[in-house]
C-alpha cells in the first residue's frame, strides 16, 4: 500500500480491463437491458474508476428469475455441500485481501488501514463463520427451511462487509440472493461476483444488479422476492416498510443511529479518548453505530474535552491509500454537503465547533474531525444522524441523568459505556435502549454476535444465531396429526 500509484497497479489494471461493468445474473456478466451506465469515482481524487450499469425492471426480472430457478437445486444440496462453497469463497477472499482492501479504499475513500485491518478480515470471518453454520443447519434448525429468494440492499459505508453480512447467512441457510450494492460503491461487489464464478458457485445462487434507489425499489416490489434485507437510512427503510406492507415478504431493516458514548467520572480517560477516536472518527464517522453523542460526567468533562482536543490535533486527514492516514475522504459530494449543512444549522443554533487545525487536502472530498459543544439535548446536532466525523458533547451529573440523555433519541442502535466499576457499567448497559452495548470499548463486531437496533434503528439481527434464523422460516409440521380421543 502507499500513495505511489504504481503500488496499486494491480487494481488499475483490473479496472482498465473493465471500463464498463454489467450486472452479474445467472452466473454471467449481463449488459444492462435499458438503463445505460453511470460513473463511479474515487472520492479522494475525483478520478473516474469505472462505469457501472443502471439496473432496470428487465434486469431485476432476469436476476430474480435466475435466483428463483436456482433455489431448488441449491436447497437440494446438503448443508455440508453448501458449506464447501462458503469455505471456497472465504479462502478466495482471504487470498485477495490486499486487492479488495485497495479497491474498497479507492471506491469509498476509507483509510487503507481500516479496509485492510477491519473491513476485509471481517468479511472473510463472516464467510468462514457461516460456512460453519451451513454444516450445522440441519441439526440446529431441524424444523426450518430457507425463506427463498432474498433481495438484499446495502449502503456505501462498508460496501463489501455489508454484502458479507447479508450473502453469507442467506447462502448458509439455503436461500438464493439478488443483491443491489450502493451506487457510490459498487466495485467490490462486482469483484466478489467474479469470485463466485471462480468458486464454482452454482449459477443463479448469487446475482448482483447495480443501480441507484430506483433499482432498489424495483427489487423491493418484485413479487417473486420472499425476503428483503435492507441496510441504509431510516428514511428509505420507512419507504421499504410501506412498500412491503400487505405483501408476504419477510423484512429486516438495519437503519440509522445516534449512539451515545457515556464516560463516567471513574473511567480511564486516556482509554476513553482512544475509544472516541475509534467511535466517531473511524470511517470518517460514516458508521451507523458511530458514538456520535459524547455524554460525560461533569466532574471529568473539562479534562476529557482537553485530552480529546489534544488528540484531535494528532489525527492525519488525507490520502486514504497512505498507511499513516487516520481520516480519509467523504464518500460523495451529496454526503459532504449534508454534513456541512447540518454543522451550519448547528452553528446557527449556537453550537461551538472545534475543528482540526491542520489544513485539509486541496483535492478530494474531506471534512475535518469536529467536536461540538454548547448544544442542548434537543438541538439538531444532538438529535440528527450526521453520518460524518462530527462528535457532539454534552454533560451529565448522575447516572440516572446519563441514561435519560442516552435514551433521548429516536434511534436505538448501539451505546458505549466507560467506567472502571463493572457494576456501574453493567447497570447502565441494562438500562440503555440499544441493540448493542460495548463496555470500555467501541465499534467491536464479530460474525458470531447478533447486530441490530431498536426503535427507528430498525429490527432484525445480522450475525450470530439470531441473524441466521432471520434467513429461515418454520417448516410445515410433517408429523401426522393423530386424533385425540378423550
Ligand atoms: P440510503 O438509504 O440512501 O441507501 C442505502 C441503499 O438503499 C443504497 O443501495 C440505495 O441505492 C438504496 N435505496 C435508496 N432508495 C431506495 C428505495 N426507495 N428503495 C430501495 N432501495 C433504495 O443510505 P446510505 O446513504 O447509502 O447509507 C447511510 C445510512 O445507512 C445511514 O443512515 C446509516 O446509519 C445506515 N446504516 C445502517 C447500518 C446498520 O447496520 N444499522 C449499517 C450501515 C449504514
Amino acid at each position: 500500500y502507499g500513495p505511489a500509484p504504481e503500488a496499486n497497479a494491480e487494481i488499475l489494471a483490473w479496472l482498465a480491463a473493465r471500463p464498463r461493468f454489467g450486472h452479474f445474473i445467472d452466473g454471467e456478466h449481463a449488459d444492462p437491458a435499458e438503463g445505460g451506465h453511470f460513473e463511479v469515482r474515487n472520492p479522494a481524487t475525483g478520478a473516474l474508476l469505472a462505469e457501472v450499469a443502471q439496473g432496470s425492471a428487465a434486469d431485476i426480472d432476469a436476476a430474480v428469475a435466475a435466483a428463483k430457478a436456482a433455489l431448488a437445486p441449491w436447497q437440494a444440496l446438503s448443508g455440508h455441500a453448501r458449506a464447501r462453497y462458503l469455505y471456497a469463497l472465504a479462502r478466495l477472499l482471504q487470498k485477495r485481501e490486499r486487492f479488495f482492501a485497495v479497491l474498497e479504499t479507492m471506491d469509498n475513500g476509507k483509510p487503507i488501514r481500516e479496509s485492510r485491518d477491519i473491513d476485509i478480515p471481517l468479511v472473510v470471518r463472516h464467510f468462514y463463520h457461516h460456512a460453519g453454520w451451513a454444516e450445522l443447519i440441519e441439526s440446529e434448525f431441524p424444523q426450518h427451511r430457507p425463506v427463498g429468494v432474498c433481495g438484499q440492499i446495502v449502503p456505501w459505508n462498508f460496501p463489501l462487509l455489508m454484502l458479507a453480512w447479508k450473502v453469507a447467512p442467506a447462502l448458509a441457510a439455503g436461500n438464493t440472493v439478488v443483491l443491489k450494492p450502493a451506487e457510490f460503491t459498487p466495485l467490490s461487489a462486482l469483484a466478489f461476483a467474479e469470485l463466485c464464478r471462480e468458486a464454482g458457485l452454482p449459477q443463479g445462487v448469487v446475482n448482483i444488479v447495480t443501480g441507484d434507489g430506483r433499482t432498489g425499489a424495483l427489487l423491493v416490489e418484485h413479487p417473486d422476492v420472499d425476503k428483503i434485507a435492507f441496510t441504509g437510512s431510516t428514511e428509505v427503510g420507512r419507504l421499504i416498510r410501506k412498500a412491503t406492507a400487505g405483501t408476504g415478504k419477510k423484512l429486516g431493516l438495519e437503519l440509522g443511529g445516534k449512539s451515545p458514548f457515556i464516560v463516567f467520572d471513574d473511567a480511564d480517560l486516556d482509554a476513553a479518548v482512544e475509544g472516541v477516536v475509534d467511535s466517531i472518527w473511524f470511517n470518517q464517522g460514516q458508521v451507523c453505530c458511530a458514538g456520535s453523542r459524547l455524554l460525560v460526567q461533569e466532574a471529568v468533562a473539562d479534562r476529557l474535552i482537553g485530552k480529546l482536543k489534544a488528540r484531535m490535533e494528532t489525527l492525519r486527514v488525507g490520502d486514504p491509500l497512505d498507511k499513516s492516514t487516520d481520516v480519509g475522504a467523504i464518500v460523495d459530494t451529496v454526503q459532504l454537503e449534508r454534513i456541512r449543512s447540518l454543522v451550519e444549522a448547528g452553528r446557527a443554533e449556537g453550537a461551538v465547533c472545534h475543528q482540526l487545525g491542520a489544513p485539509l487536502p486541496k483535492e478530494g472530498l474531506y471534512f475535518p474531525p469536529t467536536l461540538v459543544t454548547g448544544v442542548g439535548p434537543a438541538s439538531t446536532l444532538a438529535q440528527e444522524e450526521i453520518f460524518g466525523p462530527v462528535l457532539v458533547a454534552m454533560t451529565f451529573r448522575t447516572q440516572a441523568e446519563a441514561i435519560e440523555l442516552a435514551n433521548n433519541s429516536r434511534y436505538g442502535l448501539a451505546a458505549s459505556v466507560w467506567s472502571e466499576n463493572i457494576n456501574v457499567a453493567l447497570d447502565a448497559a441494562a438500562r440503555l435502549k440499544a441493540g448493542v452495548v460495548w463496555i470500555n470499548a467501541a465499534n467491536l463486531f464479530d460474525a458470531a454476535a447478533g447486530f441490530g437496533g431498536y426503535r427507528e434503528s430498525g429490527f432484525g439481527r445480522e450475525g450470530g444465531r439470531e441473524g441466521l434464523a432471520d434467513y429461515l422460516v418454520p417448516a410445515a409440521d410433517v408429523t401426522e396429526a393423530k386424533p385425540v380421543r378423550l
